[in-house]
């Protein structure tokens, strides 16, 4: 699919809930109240817009949430993405704290990468941004993916006051184990606009001093707008995502469909198309096409995050990140 600004649109993130067994401090409030089960999308009618999809373009996709894994369901719902013709890989996003039992099943059903977030290796830091007590469930989970073969991507959002004495140990990880890390810039989206955060290039900094022969990596990985650096010594690479304060919009190349069936078609607003409206008024295949292809013809040409007005009230738990 091709928007309207000449980009190749091929990637779908797809939220399955906007239900979370953590409570992160700048991604949700403790007391949201969340979608009853009929607002949801069931999974057929997922597997319905994702068919409708790939005819229109959509090569890659991305399960996330809420939290996915808490969505009954979800890992024979992945297994039938893995097998639907036309997707070639299909990835998650978790929090962690389920992934020592979905993991190996996971890797069996060939899972082509797991994001984990995870922005702290303390617990009572954990317990500080997450409000839960279930830093030990996550790291496990870690484990667990790594040892079954996983292609792992740690991702941690830098919280000045909060996780900042930590980054270079979490970039560490990449050295310890064969995963890369990402450090993602806070958006100014939802709760994520009171915490401040620490821009790339300050980051970028920290590590040049601490990684002697830190190197930018010229290979792309993933789909991802991530800057890529490789360290010697280090099994993995270390990512930087700086989408507020490096505007990577020319490059989009992705849509978003969240829990409620609503295609949303940049982070920063929210338009979109209601495609459960269209579902669940028995529309035809065709005209589910037809819909994507129109609303991708509408996508913005960049975020305006760095306007200072803000034109979603939806959270990052309810949009999928
Ligand atoms: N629950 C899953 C998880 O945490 O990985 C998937 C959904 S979560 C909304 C996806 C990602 O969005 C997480 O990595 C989280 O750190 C990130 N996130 C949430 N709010 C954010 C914000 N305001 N700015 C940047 N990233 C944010
Ligand atoms: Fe849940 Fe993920 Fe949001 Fe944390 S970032 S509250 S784990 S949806």
């Amino acid at each position: 699919m091709i928007d309207g600004y000449h980009r190749t649109i091929d990637y779908l993130r797809i939220s399955i809930t906007d239900r979370c067994n953590l409570r992160c401090r700048y991604c949700m409030p403790v007391d949201l109240p969340f979608r009853s089960h009929d607002e949801i999308l069931r999974y057929e009618e997922i597997e319905r817009v994702c068919r409708a999809a790939v005819r229109a373009g959509i090569r890659h996709v991305r399960v996330t949430g809420g939290e996915p894994l808490v969505r009954k369901g979800c890992l024979d719902f992945l297994e039938r993405l893995k097998q639907m013709p036309g997707i070639e890989t299909v990835a998650v996003t978790t929090n962690g704290v389920l992934l020592e039992e979905a993991a190996p099943r996971l890797a069996a059903m060939g899972i082509d990468s797991v994001n984990i977030s995870l922005d702290t290796l303390r617990e009572d830091t954990f317990q500080k941004i997450a409000q839960r007590d279930l830093f030990r469930e996550v790291w496990k989970g870690l484990m667990t993916a790594i040892e079954a073969g996983l292609r792992v991507k740690v991702n941690c959002v830098p919280q000045r006051g909060v996780n900042d004495g930590e980054l270079e140990a979490m970039a560490r990880l990449a050295e310890q184990y064969p995963i890369d890390v990402r450090f993602i810039e806070m958006m100014p989206m939802g709760y994520g606009d009171e915490t401040p955060t620490i821009g790339s290039e300050e980051i970028e900094e920290r590590f040049r001093a601490a990684f002697p022969g830190l190197q930018v990596c010229g290979e792309r990985r993933g789909f991802g707008p991530a800057h890529y650096y490789e360290v010697p010594g280090f099994q993995g690479k270390i990512g930087i995502i700086d989408a507020v304060s490096h505007c990577f919009c020319q490059e989009c190349n992705r849509i978003r469909l969240s829990s409620e069936g609503f295609l949303k078609l940049c982070l920063y607003y929210d338009q979109g198309v209601d495609l459960r409206a269209l579902l669940r008024s028995g529309a035809a295949d065709e005209e589910l096409f037809q819909a994507i292809k129109q609303a991708v013809a509408q996508k913005p040409a960049r975020h305006g995050f760095d306007s200072g007005r803000r034109e979603e009230s939806r959270t990052m738990s309810q949009i999928g990140g």
